[in-house]
């Protein structure tokens, strides 16, 4: 099966998704991606990979997006996308899900808060 290009290609990401910062400059930040060529195949699993090999693989994944110049560019396109697999910008997917469900609550609790802000003032 082939894998997707890490991180993908610019004409990959629609315009709308690319983050606004990226948008404004010459060069994105998918050019210094340190994992431009994965040779390694580190940031997707193979089918049927036992966990024991998935979760050596995302660490040795993560510790490569730990010396990445673009980091929180990446991490942050992926929480947007939603890129559904492989490892981005030091996140797995599942802890990815995480940090967007937190995010969700986050949403939520803060509109709560201002509607009950106006509610009061009102
Ligand atoms: S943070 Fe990780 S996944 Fe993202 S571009 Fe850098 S090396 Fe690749």
């Amino acid at each position: 099966m082939l894998q997707p290009l890490h991180p993908p290609r610019v004409a990959d990401v629609p315009h709308q998704r690319v983050p606004a910062r990226d948008r404004d400059q010459d060069a994105p930040w998918h050019t210094e991606a340190v994992c431009r060529r994965d040779e390694a195949g580190l940031f997707f699993a193979p089918s049927k990979e036992p966990t024991a090999a998935r979760l050596s693989r995302e660490e040795a994944a993560k510790r490569v997006c730990a010396r990445c110049p673009v980091m929180v560019e990446c991490r942050e396109h992926a929480l947007l996308q939603p890129e559904p697999y492989g490892v981005w910008g030091g996140l797995t997917a599942a802890e990815r899900r995480v940090v967007l469900a937190r995010r969700r609550r986050r949403e939520v609790e803060l509109k709560k808060a201002a509607r009950g802000a106006i509610a009061a003032a009102g």
